[in-house]
């Protein structure tokens, strides 16, 4: 059965069109789902009982249950949720003074085979549809019984690597009439896939872009990411001032800075090389150590000075706040703990 969160609005028309029915409907539905936040249709009353019945013979609403939910001691709450095939996916809840902020994954495991990354030891099994993306919002919001105002796609998974379906998850938690999420609160996280960075660059979506470059020379980014074999820095570069160029948007590159790695002066005069006169913005994150991770985290004085060095040379440059430290919160550390139990 079709799951009815897959559709964006446009899209849902003409499902409701091809059975017969006014468009209108769909927007109707659509506020049903994303506004009430209903979990069947039975509880759509200003829809017929007739429609009610087509609607349960031919979508499902893939509500999701909560095998796993760890609360941090930050109030970082970690979720793991049964998508309802006999796999799980991680999704993280962050509050900051701003609002609560969700990580969702976009993908079941990943290709890309990050070294610094839990995800790393799950196989890829299969991209998620657009609506498994945005039921992690819905399923969060329902059980916390609050409204979520940022979405990061930085959980499991590369999400340009399931492109159509993360776009079109944006295009639902971007309208309106759905979650209204703005695009501006949006932010896509890639271990840079150049193809389809000068693609986003033409979908006009002002969400943000983020790259995980997390290091400046092809030979020290190549064995954290065996990403750059095949789309080394000099294109990353290049792929992201032409998105700067078409899209007049700042980049975001996140850096995690790993202990005798990554994290000493030359590399910070190698990122000030990089990224001098670029619209951009450098999140250092410190790293987090995974069970068998050949990397460990840069003393918390080591990862002020390189960012102070950024800083003095022009680059702007932040520390992320560690959060969910006490819950596993590399992403795909929960799940495969469970797993593995
Ligand atoms: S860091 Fe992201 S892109 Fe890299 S392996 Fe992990 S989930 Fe995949």
């Amino acid at each position: 059965m079709k799951n009815i969160k897959d559709y964006n609005l446009e899209e849902l028309k003409e499902e409701l069109v091809s059975m017969g029915e006014k468009p209108f409907r769909a927007e109707q539905i659509f506020k049903w789902l994303y506004q009430e936040k209903v979990k069947s249709f039975d509880e759509m009353t200003n829809i017929s009982l007739e429609l009610r019945e087509k609607l349960k013979e031919n979508y499902t609403m893939c509500n999701f249950n909560i095998l796993k939910k760890q609360v941090s001691r930050d109030g970082t709450i970690k979720y793991l949720f049964d998508v309802l095939d006999g796999n799980a996916i991680e999704t993280v809840l962050m509050s900051y003074h701003h609002g609560y902020s969700i990580c969702v994954s976009s993908q079941i495991g990943c290709k890309m085979g990050c070294k610094f990354c839990a995800s790393t030891g799950i196989n890829f099994i299969r991209n998620l549809t657009s609506g498994e993306i945005v039921e992690q919002i819905l399923a969060v919001e329902q059980d916390e019984k609050l409204r979520i105002s940022n979405v990061v796609f930085m959980g499991i998974g590369e999400p340009l690597d399931n492109y159509d379906n993360v776009i079109n998850a944006i295009h639902i938690l971007n309208n309106q009439k759905g979650l209204s999420i703005g695009a501006r609160h949006i932010s896509i996280s890639t271990s840079g896939l150049v193809p389809k960075i000068y693609k986003l660059a033409e979908e006009n979506i002002p969400c943000t872009l983020s790259i995980s470059l997390h290091a400046t020379t092809n030979e020290k980014r190549s064995s954290m990411m065996p990403v750059n074999d095949a789309y080394p820095i000099e294109e990353l570069i290049k792929a992201c001032k032409d998105y700067i160029a078409k899209t007049n948007r700042r980049i975001s590159f996140e850096y995690a800075l790993a202990k005798d790695n990554n994290d000493n002066l030359e590399d910070a005069k190698g990122l000030v090389k990089l990224l001098k006169g670029m619209l951009c913005h450098v999140n250092l994150i410190p790293i987090n150590k995974i069970e068998n991770g050949s990397y460990t985290k840069s003393s918390n004085e080591h990862i002020m000075k390189f960012r102070d060095y950024l800083n003095d040379h022009g680059i702007v440059a932040t520390i992320r706040r560690e959060l969910g430290s006490d819950i596993d919160a590399a992403c795909g550390q929960l799940r495969r703990k469970n797993l593995e139990q």
